[in-house]
């Protein structure tokens, strides 16, 4: 069967940029399973955010809800994303101490269940990883995004990402990276699975029995979503660091 999934997932409960998420877990899974989805990927960032409840909700509608978390690999100023998904609860304090590459082999050694998947690592420079940092560990990865952020002509890092990934012979996937819901059913992957299963969904990732579903996005419809997700970080941020003034005066 052909398997709707979508596997980079960002909600409310997001302890880092859940509050400029207008939809809670709940809301993202009924609306999922509206639009026939059966996997879906929870990857907050840093913290590892689980509910048993969470996956009895999704289980009654019929979704696999795999929980992962989307770390960052700092170093100075640059974020680094990495994601890593289907993590045993139990392991949630030392995933989200995972900080580097190495400390991921390490991990990754151990823990032969999880997914390690590359997001957009061409994009902006200052939250991904980069040209170099991708192809030196890419032995690390099981999977390579296709970012749901580019337009056919001006802006589209999936082309050179692309040519690198097939080069490593790694999946190349789709995903919604969604923080609002407006692309979440344009960009995902289509998954031929028998089993609604973790480990029988990465198998068939890993042996290339997926397809990509996604399209360019129009110019405007990229300046919308920066302007609703960076713009919104940025005077968060001033806002934020304006009271931290303040509180230091006072
Ligand atoms: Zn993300």
């Amino acid at each position: 069967m052909m398997v709707k999934t979508s596997l980079h997932i960002h909600t409310f409960e997001d302890k880092v940029e859940g509050y400029m998420i207008k939809y809670n877990i709940y809301d993202l899974i009924d609306w999922a399973g509206q639009l026939g989805f059966k996997v879906l990927g929870l990857t907050c960032h840093k913290k590892f955010i689980y509910q048993d409840d969470y996956a009895v909700y999704a289980a009654k509608k019929g979704i696999l809800l795999l929980f992962g978390i989307e770390l960052q690999m700092k170093k100075r100023a640059k974020r680094n994303d990495l994601i890593i998904l289907n993590i045993n609860p139990k392991d949630a304090a030392a995933v989200e101490k995972i900080n580097s590459f190495e400390k991921l082999a390490e991990f990754r050694e151990e823990h032969q269940e999880i997914f390690v998947l590359a997001p957009h690592p061409l994009a902006a420079r200052l939250f991904s990883m980069g040209k170099k940092k991708l192809i030196r560990n890419m032995h690390l990865f099981d999977g390579v995004e296709h970012c749901w952020c580019y337009s056919r002509r001006f802006l589209n890092f999936n082309k050179k990402t692309k040519k690198i990934t097939e080069k490593f012979n790694k999946p190349f996937m789709a995903t919604s990276d969604a923080h609002f819901l407006r692309y979440f059913n344009t960009d995902y992957i289509l998954v031929e699975s028998d089993k609604l299963e973790p480990a029988s969904i990465f198998a068939a990732i890993k042996q290339g029995a997926f397809t990509n579903v996604t399209r360019p996005k129009k110019i405007h419809q990229i300046f919308w979503c920066l302007a609703n997700l960076q713009l919104k970080k940025y005077i968060f941020f001033i806002f934020k660091f304006k009271q931290v003034i303040r509180h230091k005066r006072g």
